[in-house]
């Protein structure tokens, strides 16, 4: 008899192996579905310019390539066939693509040493004014691959990113790009990510060569050199070979101080390291996924993306370390009918449906899309659908997987899939979408608060119509976008993340829905929070003639923990406030939320109990208990030391060194907390925390001290007090001419 982990293995095979017959006999070639052991969703993180698209694009073309080859003979075809893609155009901005790897010995080799994978690749913007973006994106990968200049190595922006993922707990390889470019250095690469980032980084290739060089890398898991052949423009042939003579001693090296990193937290490697046994390829590769997985190490890959060497040993890299929706922690969530009860929602696929949408998306083939992660059970189509949220059900009619080149109809999408639905309404970014017998609530990814705003105002009466219709989609759109109408003045408010953000808006505005408006000035988006915790007690009773009102709550609050948002719990005991008036209770309690107490903005990071209250058998109502919330809130947040927080950029300034003087004396007016003076390369780069509303006339102020050579970005970062000294100013300005530009 067999052991039962070989039994496994076999069944595990030959399922795949049906796979792949199932895809050679099907038309659209790639919409079986695939075992989740063998699916990735993963994203490619990187700085602006460090090759994230060009990385992207060769990723599609090699997956595209071999998926296809089947029975393709020699690389000329396969050059062809790739012109003709080229032609015909490759998608890459899409919110999700999906493409196929099967891992094979040679490149051009028809016997698959590997089992077929299927790879989602989940778009993450690179520029960090669009935090939110990055947010939903992580929230529904599994995995990352980094990629970082070679040149540049770990820039400011990378490490955002970086952050990001770590935030999420996200997997990663790295992945040292432009390494044919002058001055390409891959040992001071990770060098940097260990440095800068606190990464465990590791390499697990070595490039062959370096700048106009580079002609390779050599796999030390392996102890192989694969060797692009020069005339092959199309990076398609390479020769796996022996490491050469020249760079034995240095590989050996490395891969000895990649089995001692491994060893340090892996027991089945350090056994063998011990016991002075060797470390085989596949026992090392099995462990080196372990501890990417865990987050405890990530392998440093290298290459060019552009001169299209080392791009297939990534992805082989993807398949072999980072996870599958099995290698990830469950999606958290919670039960509808009782919110504050967690749910854990693992990925199984004989299960009800549950599913997160993550991103709504025009495409330009099929119109509006609805991109979804799947986490648990299987969706048909055909099948309805049910939205906790809206607590509406809804048809689906039509399922899609978007790839480079078409997109391809499902009839089902199972846990761990990733793809979009065609022709439904009333969702929203972060809606769950489940099974309307077991509603769970997914948690939606958080999002930054906004923290400048700006009245628009259309010019005609045919700009109004449209651009409420804009608005509304755009906002639908992108969540980390508001807009809303002041109750004073009646003018219509947009708020976001930074003035990049609302011009992007009504740039959209104009292109996309021919809205003609004036802009006003923007302003800042001061938020209230309280300081200590504290009891408020309100009631709401009338009594003249007839039926009267009562409503009686009693609530305690207390800071909720900076970026922790708004929390608000029902711990009544007993019925003191029957269940069908507390629904209105909590809407007073928001209410009062969204208007402070001290000069009217929105509060944040409180945590609320409702805890006591009383009713009336005959008088209580809704709107009683409504106004009960109110008051009671309003009562303990004057108790509760509130104070007016204001939004503080993360500001990064790089500049030749002869300003970093004037332009460190100029932030330190602005009241800014530097906390980083770097020399990078030639210039210096500064990192400092302003308050917004101090970086108005920025733009011009650096302009203008560093004859022009100083650059900056700036990102929302957090919310602090108001520091009393400037309170006043503050209060006077937030009438409505507080201002940045
Ligand atoms: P993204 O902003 O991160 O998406 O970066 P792109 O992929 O658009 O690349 C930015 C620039 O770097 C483009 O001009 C690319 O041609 C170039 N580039 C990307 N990868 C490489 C590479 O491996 N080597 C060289 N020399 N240039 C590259």
């Amino acid at each position: 008899q067999r052991p039962a982990a070989e039994v496994e293995r076999g069944a595990f095979l030959s399922r795949c192996m049906e796979i792949v017959a199932d895809q050679r006999e099907n038309a659209n070639g790639d919409c079986g579905s695939y075992p989740m052991e063998c699916v990735r969703n993963i994203g490619i993180a990187a700085h602006i310019d460090a090759g994230k698209t060009t990385t992207t694009e060769r990723i599609l073309y090699y997956t595209g390539l071999i998926h296809r080859m089947g029975d393709v003979d020699d690389g000329n075809t396969v050059t062809d066939w790739m012109e003709q893609e080229r032609e015909r155009g490759i998608t890459i901005t899409s919110a999700a693509i999906t493409c196929h790897w099967t891992q094979r010995e040679e490149p051009l080799a028809k016997l698959f040493v590997g089992v077929p994978h299927r790879i989602n690749i989940i778009d993450t913007p690179g520029h960090v004014d669009f935090t939110a973006e990055v947010e939903r994106s992580m929230r529904v990968l599994d995995g990352a691959v980094a990629v970082f200049c070679g040149v540049a190595g770990v820039q400011p922006q990378s490490e955002t990113v970086w952050r990001q993922a770590t935030k999420y707990n996200v997997p990663r390889i790295a992945f040292v790009n432009k390494m044919d470019r002058v001055g390409a250095n891959f040992a001071n690469a990770v060098a940097e990510m260990r440095r800068k980032l606190g990464a465990y980084a590791y390499p697990v290739v070595l490039p062959i060569g370096a700048e106009d060089r580079f002609a390779g890398i050599i796999d030390l898991v392996n102890m192989r050199a694969i060797r692009y052949d020069p005339s092959d423009e199309m990076g398609l042939r390479y020769e796996v070979a022996e490491v050469p003579a020249e760079l034995a001693a240095e590989a050996r090296h490395a891969r000895e101080e990649l089995v001692h990193a491994v060893a340090d937290k892996d027991d089945e490697v350090a056994n063998l390291v011990i016991e002075d046994q060797p470390v085989e390829a596949g026992v090392l590769k099995r462990a080196i996924r372990r501890l990417t997985c865990r987050i405890e190490l990530v392998p440093v890959l290298c290459g060019s993306a552009f001169r299209k060497r080392g791009v297939q040993p990534l992805v082989d890299a993807i398949v072999d370390y980072l996870p599958s929706p099995l290698d990830v922690p469950p999606a958290p969530g919670m039960d509808p009918a009782d919110p504050g009860r967690p749910v854990e929602v693992p990925a199984v696929e004989d299960a009800p449906f549950c599913s997160l949408a993550f991103k709504l998306w025009s495409d330009p083939f099929v119109g509006k899309l609805v991109f979804f992660r799947v986490y648990r059970g299987r969706l048909n189509k055909g099948d309805f659908i049910y939205n906790p949220r809206t607590q509406r059900r809804e048809r689906v009619s039509r399922v899609l997987m978007i790839h480079a080149d078409k997109r391809i109809d499902v009839d089902t999408v199972q846990a761990g899939d990733i793809a979009a639905l065609v022709g439904l309404r009333n969702i929203t970014t972060g809606d769950t979408l489940c099974d309307e017998d077991n509603p769970v609530l997914l948690e939606p990814p958080t999002f930054p608060e906004p923290v400048i705003s700006m009245a628009v105002e259309p010019k005609t009466h045919l700009d109004q119509q449209r651009l409420s219709v804009g608005l509304q989609r755009l906002a639908e759109e992108d969540p980390t976008f508001r807009c809303f109408t002041h109750e004073e003045t009646g003018q219509m408010i947009i708020a976001g993340m930074g003035e990049l953000h609302l011009e992007i808006i009504r740039d959209r505005l104009f292109r996309e829905f021919k809205v003609e408006a004036h802009a006003g000035a923007p302003q800042i988006a001061y938020r209230e929070t309280v300081t200590q915790p504290a009891e408020g007690e309100g009631k709401f009773i009338r009594q003249t003639g007839g039926r009267g009102q009562y409503g009686h709550v009693c609530l305690q609050i207390e800071p909720n923990g900076r970026g922790q948002g708004l929390a608000i719990e029902n711990k009544v005991v007993g019925g003191a406030i029957p269940k069908e008036y507390m629904p209105a209770a909590i809407d007073g309690v928001n209410e009062a939320l969204a208007g402070g107490v001290l000069a009217g903005y929105p509060m944040v990071d409180v945590k609320v109990q409702i805890v006591d209250g009383s009713f009336h058998e005959v008088d209580s109502s809704e709107l009683a208990f409504k106004m009960a919330g109110i008051f009671a809130f309003k009562d303990a947040v004057r108790r509760a030391q509130p104070v007016l927080l204001e939004p503080i950029m993360k500001v990064e300034v790089s500049t030749p060194g002869e300003y970093q003087g004037d332009l460190l004396g100029d932030l330190s007016r602005r009241r800014a907390r530097v906390h980083g003076i770097e020399a990078r390369g030639q210039a210096v780069v500064l990192n400092a925390d302003v308050p917004l509303s101090e970086l108005f006339g920025y733009a011009t102020a650096i302009r203008s001290l560093s004859k022009g050579r100083a650059a900056y970005s700036m990102e929302p970062a957090y919310f602090e007090p108001v520091p009393a000294s400037v309170l006043a100013k503050v209060l006077d300005q937030s009438g409505g001419q507080a201002r940045y530009d």
